[in-house]
């Protein structure tokens, strides 16, 4: 596996199967199975590592985001990655800022604002110096997902987008670079986000909608969590649920002692 720091030293690459898989490193199971998933194609596999101030609209918790480069680079050889791209900080003079979407202002891009923003200008950045054939996204991400299909759609036409699903622990709770934060007992606490999406994935109609959301918000609430949204969209668009959608994404955010976590389910109807 090479590991290179500069964009120059990416040039002689000559590959015209490359995949890439964008991180911020702190790398666990999730980040190994979208590597594995590249691996399985048999593209030539690049990793980024990249701590992105851009898509931080939180000091702290830019400042906070946790560094294993070692581990992560052990881990990602063991997956069977090709190459690591680990930027520095020179990759963002002059870059191009890209404006996100209205569909960024909804769920996450809501409480983050200029999340998206930061996200799509590192990304349209790493496929310039890139040149990827495809591209994998955890689904736990989705309205991520979403907004880099339809960047990619408009921007890189040729650039296939890959959705993975989610990597959870023995408990249900999606893994995350933030769990790290978590103590033991609060990792078992944390484990009912995902008890309370299953329950309204398997309770949903149309008509039951704000109960299932509100009982959910207040199991959830008597917890300790700070429910930042639980919401229900159309999976397609990102579009408000209706009574003709096909497919649903029920996705939360919540606060667990002042550490952010997101989930979803995506429930075919
Ligand atoms: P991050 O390092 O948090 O920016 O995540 C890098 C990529 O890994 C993103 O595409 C995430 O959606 C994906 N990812 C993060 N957690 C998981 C997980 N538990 N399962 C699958 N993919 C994940």
């Amino acid at each position: 596996m090479k590991v290179i720091r500069s964009a120059s030293d990416y040039d002689f690459i000559n590959n015209n199967n490359i995949s890439i898989v964008p991180t911020m490193g702190n790398l666990h199971d999730g980040h190994l199975e979208l590597i594995k998933s590249a691996k399985s194609s048999n593209a030539y596999v690049v990793a980024t590592i990249f701590i992105n101030p851009l898509q931080f609209n939180d000091k702290n918790d830019y400042k906070n985001y946790p560094i294993t480069i070692e581990e992560d680079l052990k881990a990602l050889e063991t997956s069977g990655c090709d190459l690591v791209f680990l930027p520095s900080s020179n990759i963002l003079d002059n870059i191009k800022t890209i404006n996100a979407p209205n569909s960024a202002n909804i769920l996450c891009g809501k409480s983050r604002p200029g999340h998206f923003d930061g996200v799509l200008t590192i990304l349209n950045k790493l496929f310039q110096l890139t040149n990827p054939k495809t591209a994998y996204f955890g689904l736990k991400d989705y309205q991520q997902y979403i907004l880099v299909k339809d960047f990619a759609a408009k921007n890189f036409p040729d650039l296939i987008i890959n959705g993975i699903k989610t990597k959870r622990d023995i408990n249900g709770l999606a893994l995350s670079s933030r769990n790290i934060h978590l103590k033991e007992d609060q990792l078992k606490i944390a484990s009912n986000i995902y008890k309370e999406l299953t329950y309204i994935s398997n309770h949903y109609s149309y008509a039951s909608y704000d109960d299932l959301i509100n009982q959910a918000i207040t199991n959830l609430s008597d917890l300790g969590f700070n429910v930042d949204y639980l919401l229900i969209y159309d999976a397609s668009r990102l579009n408000n649920v209706t009574k003709s959608s096909t497919e649903i994404l029920i996705a939360i955010a919540v606060y667990l002692d002042g550490i952010r976590l997101i989930d979803n389910i995506i429930k075919k109807l």
